[in-house]
């Protein structure tokens, strides 16, 4: 199959359009998984934030029942609480890299805060354990005067983490919304692009139909007399380039006026179809067939024109081996043909007007000697 080069560029448009769609949706799902880890990360952290606030309420519980009862397993609930609130600490710095406004509010609010907040509770702790009961219960509200100051750091931290999670949450869709479009627009461009593809055949095809019906007769299918220019001048040419002859038989049905007013047009038709069959198939491999008009045909040789009165001789023999009745055309009474034929070696001067001529004058003399026969210009 060869590809025109409109057909070739489609192809080549189509083919960098399918590896930009497959691009595109490998790109997509990239986007996709950075999406989910943009807010998979945020999760821990504002997890890990959300403990700070309880984590300190109890810090200041565990301190406040320890002053009241002194108990040893109050003072290590206390200490697992502290543990805990220094851990999830120390895990927010590790995860806070990503957010400056977190990062920031940690350091300079809530750490330092938290900080004083240990340093208040070590001095609580230190009263408590060498039984300096009353000191520490002077000192008892301070505690929770703490927490309080935390509550609008807590406060802070919340809002970010809430904007940490909507702002991923809205890159993730944006770039997955946009990602779609990419992928929906050159599809559909790729889709066009085949369809036109695909068109292009159907219109040469349809071209080629047209050309093909243009050249050739409607009722015998055989090439028509435009085919018959065509072929004569391209011959033409070639042989005055080569300095090689071109023949030319003209054959013409006998007494056909007779056959159709006999057997009526249509039969006449059949006749003539049946001709150009014989025709094709006795000189087909030798030259090329024509209906050169009515109940006319011809043969142009360029190869083995040396042979061309034989190839007269067998269309002349074929058509009345086919035996077709023709009653009113006596004494013979069957279909047969006249031929005429003549040799040329174009030049200059000497045309394909030229050689029609000839043929038609040798075809008149087979016509006038009786019809049934074959004659040539040389034999002239
Ligand atoms: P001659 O032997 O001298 O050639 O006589 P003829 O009757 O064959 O020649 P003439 O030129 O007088 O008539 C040709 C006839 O061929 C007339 C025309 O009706 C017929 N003919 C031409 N084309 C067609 C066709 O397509 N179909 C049919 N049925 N007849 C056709
Ligand atoms: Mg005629
Ligand atoms: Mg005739």
């Amino acid at each position: 199959m060869k590809l025109s080069t409109l057909q070739f560029y489609l192809l080549l448009a189509l083919f960098s359009l399918m590896f930009t769609s497959i691009w595109s949706y490998n790109a997509f799902l990239k986007i996709e998984q950075k999406n989910d880890r943009i807010t998979t990360e945020a999760i821990p952290i504002s997890n890990a934030a959300s403990q700070l606030f309880p984590l300190l309420l109890d810090q200041e519980l565990t301190v406040r029942s320890y002053l009241l009862d002194q108990n040893d397993q109050t003072f290590q609930q206390f200490k697992s609480t502290n543990a805990e609130l220094n851990e999830t600490i120390a895990r927010l710095k590790m995860l806070d890299q990503r957010h400056p406004i977190l990062k920031q509010l940690l350091a300079d609010e809530a750490i330092p805060l938290i900080l004083q907040t240990d340093g208040f509770y070590e001095q609580q702790i230190k009263w408590i354990q060498s039984n300096q009961i009353e000191r520490a219960a002077l000192n008892r509200y301070s505690g929770m005067d703490y927490v309080n100051q935390f509550r609008p750091i807590n406060a802070k931290i919340n809002q970010d983490i809430d904007k940490i999670i909507r702002e991923a949450t809205e890159r993730s869709k944006r770039a997955s919304a946009s990602a779609k479009w990419v992928i929906v627009i050159v599809v559909s461009v790729a889709v066009l692009l085949l369809m036109i593809f695909l068109q292009t055949f159907r219109l040469e095809r349809s071209q080629q139909a047209l050309i093909h019906r243009s050249l050739h007769d409607a009722l015998t299918a055989i090439p028509n007399r435009r085919a018959f220019d065509e072929h004569l001048e391209a011959s033409f040419t070639a042989a005055r380039e080569l300095q090689t002859d071109v023949g030319l038989i003209l054959i013409d049905v006998d007494e056909f006026k007779l056959y159709n007013d006999t057997y009526g047009h249509l039969k006449g038709d059949w006749c003539l179809q049946k001709v150009a069959g014989t025709l094709k198939k006795q000189a087909g491999e030798f030259g090329h067939v024509s209906r050169y008009g009515g109940e006319e045909f011809a043969v142009i040789l360029t190869e083995h024109v040396e042979q061309i009165t034989h190839v007269a001789e067998r269309i002349r023999s074929e058509i009345l081996r086919m035996k077709i009745e023709h009653k009113a055309y006596e004494p013979l009474c069957q279909l047969s043909v006249s031929i005429g034929l003549a040799v040329v070696r174009p030049s200059e001067t000497l045309t394909e007007g030229d050689l029609i001529v000839l043929s038609d004058q040798a075809l008149y003399r087979a016509k006038s000697s009786g019809r049934n026969q074959i004659s040539s210009h040389e034999a002239s």
